[in-house]
């Protein structure tokens, strides 16, 4: 019997209907699988396993039927019958990709919860603030904590746990390898070279040290709070208990310096 149920209207002019239901979901057996998930440019995500997740079919093309849209919208008077209605084509396409995009991204979330038992994340929290706020770019970073959010509640029906890393740990200039930290990796080097002889895909290498990083807070942590120290030490100020299944994990030390670019974008 549903216990509450909640009619909305959005900026679309689409009427939803909500009804919350209260149900037991049985924990899954365990998984023997983890992964590391890094949050891509080129790639929507990329999993430790090398697999990349692309973005939702027909996303391009209606991101230029968004921009398309917006140029019309700048273009109206302020204030006439013509901008309103721009403005509601705007919110329309803007309301599609982000359907398309939530559609992916629950099965995506659904396959990784129920694959894996342990998920190791970024937090990208705090990115949206300091990089510039284009479209693509916002449409991005929404669907990253959407899907980040998915990932969590999910991993508590399903006893599953999602560790969330630092920022600030240098996960795409470690060498997942040797653990050597790379000098410089500018945003268009796409793959690498360590000093190891490893040859590293940009996005795969940031991903298994994502995944290092939380396993190593599993084993550390496991219901207990760790030590304030080295690899355990958790970020001050995070509650680790805010949700029962996701955990931080405190910023790392340079090691060395090192990382020789090996393919460039264009
Ligand atoms: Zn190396």
């Amino acid at each position: 019997m549903p216990s509450q149920v909640t009619v909305s209207r959005n900026a679309r002019g689409q009427y939803h209907v909500s009804i919350l239901v209260e149900d037991t979901i049985p924990e899954l057996e365990p998984a023997d699988r983890v992964v590391g998930l890094d949050a891509g440019i080129t790639s929507l995500y990329t999993l430790s396993t090398g697999e990349k997740i692309t973005n939702p079919r027909h996303e391009r093309r209606d991101r230029a039927r968004l921009a398309k849209a917006q140029r019309v919208l700048a273009r109206k008077e302020k204030g006439s019958r013509n901008r309103a209605k721009a403005r509601l084509k705007v919110a329309k396409i803007f309301g599609r990709i982000a359907d398309r995009r939530r559609d992916h991204l629950h099965k995506l979330s659904t396959r990784l919860v129920r694959e894996n038992q342990v998920i190791a994340i970024e937090d990208l929290s705090v990115r949206n603030m300091v990089k510039n706020r284009s479209l693509s770019r916002a449409i991005s970073d929404a669907g990253w904590s959407e899907f980040r959010s998915m990932l969590e509640y999910k991993a508590d029906w399903y006893g599953r746990r999602v560790v969330v890393i630092d920022r600030f740990y240098p996960s795409s200039k470690t060498c997942s390898v040797c653990g050597v930290l790379a000098s410089t990796m500018p945003l268009t080097v796409r793959e690498w070279a360590c000093r190891c002889g490893t040859v590293h895909d940009r996005d795969v290498n940031a991903a298994k040290n994502i995944l290092a990083v939380g396993l190593t807070v599993t084993a550390c942590g496991d219901g207990v709070r760790p030590p304030r120290t080295g690899w355990c030490s958790w970020r001050s100020g995070s509650s680790p208990e805010r949700t029962s299944r996701t955990e931080r994990y405190g910023s790392a030390r340079p090691v060395a310096s090192n990382g020789v670019p090996v393919r460039a974008l264009r």
